[in-house]
């Protein structure tokens, strides 16, 4: 853990442009979770495609979990907060994710793979973001990284918020992952009660933040549990200043470049155009995507 020396000092913070509530779904074999960024966000909030929360105590709601799926053109982020996830895929990787820990996910060209939970009782609790990718590298050969808790870097700043730096840089600190044509900035905050944090940001740079607990103040508006706020893309805003509320809060703050690209998608199929969502299909049903 590092010890912020410098707490950058905001001149013009980004507001809250809209308060999103996610949508109670399932997916995978019966798994019950939030999408909390649907698909007609993606291009407000481009290069994030997809924001899926999940969190219960209930084995019924999860023990399904994600069998055998293709995937086609974009980055899958899963962060685990609580319990463990199997992940085998048709490149012969296989990990196990578990509480802290997040398993980043190139799917490139192809890939298929499946997501189970290796518990029948207990916790399971994160979120699964999907990132896009530009059309130069849709194509590209999958890749995957599972990063243990241990690995992911935290900084804690003189107010006493801790900060696991999970893709990007905060207060000094590189996150455990780096890209470059979307520059993600992913960044899980603890907020001990009415401390203040503040990260900047690029003004262009999409951005939203997600309560999971307590309840958050940004620009004199609170943002309680389980909503999601678009921060204002405010030409000349320098950054966001987030308040942790009178119980404190959990969060997560996720910034990035938009790439400014068509986006079409089909399910688990995330590219440029109609007839690449075809190809994706076909080559699919063809066996050529393992
Ligand atoms: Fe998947």
């Amino acid at each position: 853990m590092n010890i912020s020396t410098a707490t950058p000092t905001l001149a013009r913070p980004r507001a809250i442009e809209r308060l999103i509530i996610g949508q109670a779904t399932s997916d995978g074999d019966g798994v019950k979770l939030t999408r909390v960024l649907t698909q007609d966000l993606q291009r407000r909030l481009d290069p994030f495609l997809m924001l899926d929360a999940f969190g219960t105590d209930n084995p019924g709601d999860y023990i399904g979990g994600f069998p055998d799926h293709p995937h086609r053109g974009f980055e899958t982020v899963t962060y685990m907060l609580d319990g463990r996830m199997r992940h085998r895929d048709s490149a012969g990787n296989q990990g196990l994710l578990s509480g802290g820990g997040v398993q980043w996910m190139t799917a490139g060209r192809g890939v298929i793979h499946s997501e189970m939970p290796e518990q029948e009782a207990g916790r399971m609790e994160g979120f699964q973001l999907w990132l896009n990718l530009p059309a130069r590298d849709k194509m590209c050969p999958p890749w995957y990284r599972d990063i243990p808790a241990s690995e992911i870097p935290e900084v804690k700043t003189p107010e006493g918020v801790a900060v696991r730096v999970i893709a990007g840089a905060s207060h000094g600190t590189d996150g455990a992952m780096q890209r470059e044509a979307t520059q993600p900035l992913y960044l899980d905050l603890t907020l001990p009660a009415g401390t203040v944090f503040e990260q900047p940001l690029p003004a262009a740079h999409n951005a939203f933040v997600y309560v999971y607990r307590g309840e958050i103040v940004v620009a004199g508006q609170a943002v309680p549990r389980q909503r999601m706020a678009i921060l204002a893309n405010t030409p000349g805003s320098d950054g966001v200043r987030l308040q942790g509320g009178a119980e404190g809060a959990r969060a997560i703050l996720i910034a990035g470049q938009p790439l400014n690209e068509p986006i079409a998608q089909y399910g688990p199929f995330v590219m440029n155009s109609n007839e690449e969502i075809f190809q994706a299909v076909e080559d699919f049903r063809a066996g050529r995507l393992a």
